[in-house]
């Protein structure tokens, strides 16, 4: 892997590590903080407050008191929609502090941070505050003399989990159009990235929003998150992280209180060069679907299917790129790949690319650390990959590429298809017929074709199968927040 230069110097400092509670930081119950730690060495930055049951339960009856008793979803939509347009603003005003925070917890290019992914947050957020005010029921035809309309209701206190590869994106999926809608929100960030969550809720703050509408709390999974997920006073459960844990959460919502449970899982979504392709242009998006945020997204195009015909020239010019790829510093200018997230991810990682090379696949790049403190990994491409090999089946997490090759499109289909994974799906070609055809046989939420990890607001997204339940973003993404209530009054005189 090639090295960056020139440091980009981060302009920032940890100020909120407690919990959110009722609009005012706070210790955990407990007085209990934990570590967070910056992956390119490992040492810790900060210690945040590690909250429990207690800390959940104060944040439920801050959220349920701020439903209940308002004025959160009492003010008129345009002023909730304002105010998620000023939080907006602030984002943008401090889109470097924000950008320099994520960066220095999650080790993702400050570039990506700061010119990507904060400015995405606040066009995440203006999108919610267009819809705001455009929430409303219907007037219904039904049989008999009767009145009847649909009101469209906060379902209440939103309990939502969140993992740690895209903090404050994923923040944004679920606060946005929770708020959007009139709900308030306990959050739990994941114990990896707490800290720009709490940063982005002080100037949600600043921006107006009432005390106790957003409420956020630090700390583990089975802790923290489960109280979550079992309490008897949260009316919705929103989740985004693995596939293991999404069963857990789902059995605890069902337990308590049957409270409605959106799911965002893993993925192992393939991606399919046909023998049409243009062979750099596929390479490059192929090696970023997969590489992209050190191959941390639950939607990488990590089972790469390219047709024979084109099979030798794409390996060769897949494994150059990788060997080019900029690993490094995510402060430096031209960084391509930061560290992975902690040590069990790392660990993770390496061990599966000794299960690739034990599996008989040829590994043709890569395959061990990057340099020698915190947690990078070589950018590692393996080709000759068969379907059932581990790095095949299972999420790898990490700069890994498995190239596998095909013959036919129905074979292609056949393979791809064959995962309980059914997230995204990348499609490479020019011919339209089989663009149409991979688009509509591929059983996953999104297909990219020509194009990959694209990200729009508007666009929804979700998994099939094994990869969810529900969509997020876009309008889908309402209906989650929503409840329906049906009204019907008797005419007092049906001629009219
Ligand atoms: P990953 O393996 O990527 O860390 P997880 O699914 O474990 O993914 O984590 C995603 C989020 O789920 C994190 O906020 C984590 O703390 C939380 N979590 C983990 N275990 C549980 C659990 N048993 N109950 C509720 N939330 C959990």
């Amino acid at each position: 892997a090639a090295v960056a230069e020139e440091l980009i110097v981060p302009p920032v400092q940890i100020s909120y590590t407690q919990h959110l509670i009722d609009g005012k930081f706070v210790d955990a119950a407990s007085g209990k903080t934990f570590p967070t730690y910056d992956p390119r060495t490992a040492e810790v930055i900060a210690h945040v407050a590690e909250g429990d049951k207690e800390d959940i339960d104060r944040a439920v009856s801050a959220a349920r008191k701020a439903f209940d008793e308002g004025p959160w979803p009492k003010m008129t939509p345009y002023e909730r929609s304002r105010i998620l347009l000023r939080f907006a603003d602030l984002v943008e005003k401090h889109n470097d502090e924000l950008a320099a925070l994520e960066t220095w917890n999650n080790g993702k290019p400050f570039e990506q941070s700061a010119k990507a992914e904060i400015p995405m947050l606040a066009r995440l957020f203006r999108y919610y505050a267009g819809w705001a005010d455009k929430i409303h029921g219907l007037t219904v035809p039904a049989d008999g003399n009767h009145h009847v309309q649909t009101l469209h209701e906060p379902i209440g206190v939103a309990g939502q989990i969140i993992p740690w590869n895209f903090p404050l994106i994923l923040f944004a999926w679920k606060v946005g159009p929770a708020l959007a809608c009139g709900n308030t929100i306990v959050l739990k960030t994941a114990e990896q990235t707490p800290l720009t969550a709490l940063y982005a809720a002080k100037l949600f703050h600043e921006a107006g929003l009432p005390p106790g509408v957003l409420n956020i709390v630090s700390g583990f999974g089975p802790t923290v998150g489960a109280a979550l997920a079992s309490h008897m006073d949260v009316d919705k459960l929103a989740f985004t992280g693995s596939t293991e844990t999404g069963k857990i959460v789902l059995e605890l919502a069902a337990r308590s209180n049957l409270k409605p449970v959106t799911l965002e899982l893993g993925g192992k979504s393939p991606f399919i060069v046909c023998e049409d392709a243009d062979v750099d242009k596929a390479v490059e998006l192929a090696h970023f679907a997969l590489f992209f945020n050190q191959g941390q997204c639950c939607c990488a195009g990590s089972r790469t299917y390219v047709h024979e015909r084109v099979y030798d020239e794409f390996l060769e010019k897949a494994k150059a790129r990788a060997m080019r790829r900029i690993v490094g510093d995510p402060f430096k200018q031209g960084t391509e790949q930061g560290p992975q997230i902690d040590s069990e991810q790392f660990q993770k990682v390496l061990r599966y690319i000794k299960a690739g090379i034990e599996s008989d696949a040829t590994l043709e790049c890569g395959g061990e650390r990057f340099g020698s403190k915190g947690y990078f990994v070589q950018p590692t491409v393996f080709s000759n990959v068969q379907d059932d090999m581990l790095i095949a089946k299972d999420e790898i997490f990490g700069p890994v590429q498995s190239i596998l090759k095909f013959k036919h499109l129905d074979e292609v289909i056949r393979r791809a298809n064959q995962t309980h994974y059914g997230l995204a799906a990348g499609v490479f070609t020019t011919n339209i017929d089989v663009a149409n055809t991979l688009s509509r046989a591929l059983r996953v939420g999104t297909v990219w074709v020509n194009c990959f990890d694209v990200f729009d607001a508007a666009i929804p997204f979700g998994g099939y199968k094994m990869s969810g339940i529900g969509r997020e973003k876009g309008i889908y993404s309402l209906k989650n927040y929503l409840q329906v209530k049906a009204i019907v009054t008797p005419l007092r005189n049906p001629a009219w």
